[in-house]
């Protein structure tokens, strides 16, 4: 091999624990064995057809052409609009929208946008991560120069952060708060009130030690609630409105994942100037979306009829949510707050730990497990170690998957457990 090297930043990058092991389960299953697979965050639901058919009219129409680099006017008003009228974000218009190729890239977009690596001797920026969190936002914050400060939340409060909590967390290095409701990998959501006692510790801190705080709320999952906890947008809150920035997608609510398609905005001045760096970085960088998508876009956010299709797709993950926590609760030495939202669940396992599998494996860490019931179960869950906080304790069960499914993988769940000596 020629002595080359690659650079340090990407070297050190962690791997999406998510994404490798969904793959890594999805080629055992092509390969023939029996896998049950708990590991995609995607919704098993297809695309509702009024959305494709829009995409295949503009594609036939000729929308094939590289478009403006944040999305068309009439697209990026369409979305000012949903979060003005759903969300009830003041003040957002289409000039502070950024359309990106899915919530992970916007997330990306938006991090390298607000944080720069520390001068010589001066302390970082940091990102004031609430754990466990999805496997994404460390990583992206670093890369772009942030240091993580954790703030851990429990399995007993629900996986959710205090007011007090993130005030001791709140430094004059803290840039970027992340929220994330409901939650991935947690399943469980933050009211309305509790949201708005984090945006009061928000707005004091702002007006005092950390001026230039900004929080990124991720409400990709915003469609996905079934446990009473109706959802709620911090950005609609006056006091913090204009240093929110609200991350959304298609890929969750409107089951889009392979179209790529997410979005973000913020109002105000400070949100236009974001927007216009969002513009220039990924002017440089991807371009635009696949054109025909703008026009999904729109049709995902009017169309009469797309609202039934969430519907029907949020009861049927309702009843697996009811379903998983029930069989869950069967089975002894595991721990799991009820969910409320989004497609997860993230038992505590840890009273597993110290046993050792029918197929001799010791069961250390939620790793330990992953791996075991992979490979003597066929059953996959991702370890929960790489979402921080209390995650080394945990796995992360998704119930993006038929009922039937849920069945057969929380008997062999079940059987693994019970034969741990
Ligand atoms: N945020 C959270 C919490 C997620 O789980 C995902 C799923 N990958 C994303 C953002 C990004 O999704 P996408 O890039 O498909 O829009
Ligand atoms: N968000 C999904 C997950 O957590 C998809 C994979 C990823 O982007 O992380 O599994």
């Amino acid at each position: 091999m020629p002595d080359l090297t690659l650079s340090d930043r990407v070297s050190s990058l962690k791997p999406s624990v998510t994404v490798g092991f969904t793959n890594r389960a999805k080629a055992l299953r092509a390969s023939g064995e029996d896998v049950l697979i708990f590991a995609a965050g995607e919704p098993d639901f297809d695309t509702p057809d009024a959305i494709k058919d829009a995409a295949i009219a503009a594609l036939k129409a000729g929308d094939t052409k590289y478009k403006p680099i944040l999305g068309d006017m009439p697209t990026r008003d369409a979305i000012a609009a949903k979060l003005r009228n759903e969300n009830n974000i003041p003040g957002v218009t289409g000039e502070h929208v950024a359309i990106g190729a899915g919530g992970k890239h916007v997330l990306f977009n938006v991090m390298h946008a607000l944080f720069d690596p520390p001068a010589p001797g001066a302390p970082p920026q940091e990102l004031l991560l609430p754990t466990p969190a999805w496997v994404s936002y460390a990583p992206i914050a670093t890369l772009a120069g942030g240091a993580v400060r954790e703030i851990p939340a429990t399995v007993d409060n629900d996986f959710k952060i205090t007011p007090e909590q993130l005030k001791d967390a709140i430094t004059p290095n803290a840039r970027v708060l992340v929220l994330n409701s409901p939650s991935n990998p947690c399943g469980t959501m933050y009211s309305e009130a509790e949201l708005r006692a984090l945006a009061a510790v928000v707005a004091d801190a702002a007006a005092s030690i950390a001026p230039n705080l900004v929080i990124i709320t991720d409400e990709i999952y915003e469609k996905i609630v079934f446990g009473g906890i109706p959802h709620f947008s911090i950005g609609s809150v006056p006091e913090v409105a204009e240093r929110t920035y609200t991350l959304n997608g298609l890929s969750k609510a409107y089951a889009m994942t392979g179209w790529r398609i997410g979005y973000g905005a913020m109002p105000g001045d400070f949100g236009l100037a974001l927007t216009k760096a969002i513009q220039k970085l990924q002017g440089q960088m991807t371009t635009c979306i696949t054109s025909f998508n703008y026009a999904a876009i729109r049709e995902a956010l009017t169309n009469p009829s797309v609202p039934d299709d969430i519907e029907r797709m949020r009861t049927a993950f309702a009843s697996r949510a009811q379903l998983i926590e029930k069989r869950l609760a069967e089975i002894p030495g595991i721990r799991c707050p009820k969910p409320t939202g989004a497609f997860y669940v993230f038992p505590d396992v840890s009273g597993l730990y110290g046993k050792t599998s029918a197929g001799g494996a010791t069961i250390g860490s939620a790793s330990d497990l992953a791996e075991a019931l992979l490979t003597e179960a066929k059953v996959a869950f991702v370890p929960g170690e790489d979402f921080g906080g209390c995650g080394p304790n945990h796995v992360r069960i998704s119930f993006a998957c038929s009922e039937e499914t849920i069945n057969e993988g929380m008997d062999r769940f079940a059987g693994f457990v019970a034969g741990l000596g």
